[in-house]
């Protein structure tokens, strides 16, 4: 049996919530300077009651080959990828005009 979505009561296959929500999400992808001199990658603006933070940064973290951590509203991973994020976010169904990059 399938899940059934909260939000429309469709099954999660057919469910487009996810989707929608993440059109209209206002991201915003920054560096952070860590110990040691080390950069992170933050992803912040993420409603978390729409988008599955695990998943994105399991997601990113496949892709970037690196650690990273899902934490209360925001993404972060190791290291700096903020050139790539944006084409990457965009791959995973966000609207490009939705995302801003602050260094
Ligand atoms: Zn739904």
């Amino acid at each position: 049996m399938s899940e059934i979505c909260n939000t429309c009561g469709l099954p999660k296959e057919l469910c487009v919530c996810e989707t929608i929500a993440k059109e209209s999400q206002k991201i915003v992808v920054r560096l952070v300077k860590k110990k040691f001199g080390k950069m992170s990658t933050m992803i912040i603006g993420l409603n978390e009651s729409e988008i599955d933070l695990r998943d994105l940064a399991k997601k990113l973290k496949n892709k970037f080959a690196c650690g990273g951590t899902a934490k209360d509203g925001y993404v972060e991973l190791q290291g700096d990828h903020l050139r790539d994020m944006k084409p990457e976010l965009v791959k995973l169904g966000f609207s490009p005009d939705s995302i801003e990059l602050k260094r």
